[in-house]
């Protein structure tokens, strides 16, 4: 089975940025569970009528949708040849243990998490000003942040596959780090 990789972060820490990056360095099929949720919304479907809504009130879309999606996307041959940085996907804990179901016992090679104060963040999102960044969308997701990914966190160092990651500095040195930890695998 070809790498599999998460990236974990608050919204705003570079997740998206180096989730690109990681595609190309590692020849991996990037997979935006935000960037699938917008396509929805921009395209009208049923999904993204309904999502609309949730996604710019900073909530989180239903686990049962999400898994759904992201269990079809997995399932496609791209991913069996070459492999998937997830990215915005888990997000709460019924979504990991539905991941752990879907890859069985391979289980992701590493989750990144990618370390970026909230401060900062809270900054990158304004200055980024995408449709959902307002201010009281931004303070709610990074609350269900904390309250339902974060605990993420011990999920996967549990199962022995967390790398930490600062995530300040250029996108160049991000990547270095991040590099680091995947090229230390086995
Ligand atoms: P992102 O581009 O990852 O910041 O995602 C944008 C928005 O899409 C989030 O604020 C959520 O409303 C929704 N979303 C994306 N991924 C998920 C997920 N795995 N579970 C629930 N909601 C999600």
């Amino acid at each position: 089975m070809p790498l599999v990789l998460v990236i974990l972060g608050r919204q705003g820490s570079g997740k998206g940025t180096q989730a690109a990056l990681l595609s190309k360095r590692y020849g991996v099929v990037h997979i935006s569970t935000g960037d699938m949720l917008r396509a929805s919304v921009a395209a009208g479907t049923e999904l993204g009528l309904r999502a609309k809504a949730v996604i710019d009130a900073g909530n989180l879309v239903g686990d049962d949708i999400m898994i759904g999606i992201v269990d079809e996307r997995l399932s496609a041959d791209d991913i069996g040849v070459h492999g998937v940085v997830l990215d915005g996907f888990p997000r709460t804990t019924a979504q990991a243990d539905a991941l752990a179901e879907i890859l069985g016992q391979s289980g992701p090679d590493l989750a990144i998490n990618l370390d970026v104060p909230i401060a900062e963040v809270t900054e990158r999102m304004l200055a980024r000003g995408r449709d959902d960044d307002t201010e009281e969308a931004i303070s709610r997701r990074l609350e269900l942040y904390e309250a339902e990914t974060a605990p993420l966190l011990a999920w996967f160092e549990t199962r022995g596959c967390l790398a930490v990651v600062d995530g300040l500095g250029t996108e160049g040195e991000v990547l270095a780090r991040i590099s680091a930890a995947i090229d230390a695998l086995p």
